[in-house]
């Protein structure tokens, strides 16, 4: 008995230990070696891309959307709708890749959204989604996220 919750200590232990992910943190200079210009606007100076601008607003291919700092997957487009808002929309993030955040910039009570590996700034999310899911509205920068098509 006693070994048994032994070994499933361990197993959980190890499975945290794989699970933890492991932390991508450059300097300003780095960040500006691999990012545009208007990528490090977004992500790293928490910027936000004119409405209907970004190139992943309209767009509803099958395939994952990963942060365009680091590369982790972030979204599925299974979870994208079209919120008609003028930044892509996704009513739920994939487990653990983000992280959210209270931002009273501009004197305006909001919830920022980052990304957990980076800490990039990737948008808001909003509690105006779609009421027959969660009810969530990942409001994020298309200049933050980069495209991978699966079948
Ligand atoms: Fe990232």
């Amino acid at each position: 008995m006693y070994f048994k919750k032994l070994v499933f200590t361990f197993l959980l232990f190890a499975s945290f230990l794989l699970n933890a992910q492991q932390k991508v943190v450059k300097t300003q200079e780095e960040w500006k070696k691999i990012l545009t210009p208007n990528q490090y606007y977004i992500l790293r100076e928490k910027g936000t891309e004119r409405a209907t601008t970004g190139r992943y607003d309209q767009h509803f291919k099958k395939g994952i959307y990963q942060c365009a700092g680091c590369k982790t997957v972030l979204f599925s487009s299974i979870d994208k709708y079209d919120a008609h808002c003028g930044w892509p929309s996704f009513d739920r993030s994939l487990k653990g890749s983000i992280e959210e955040r209270e931002d009273n910039r501009y004197g305006w009570k909001r919830t920022e959204v980052i990304c957990s590996t980076c800490e990039g700034h990737l948008g808001h999310v909003f509690n105006d989604g779609p009421k027959n899911t969660t009810g969530k509205r990942y409001c994020i920068n298309s200049a933050a996220l980069e495209f991978e098509k699966k079948e």
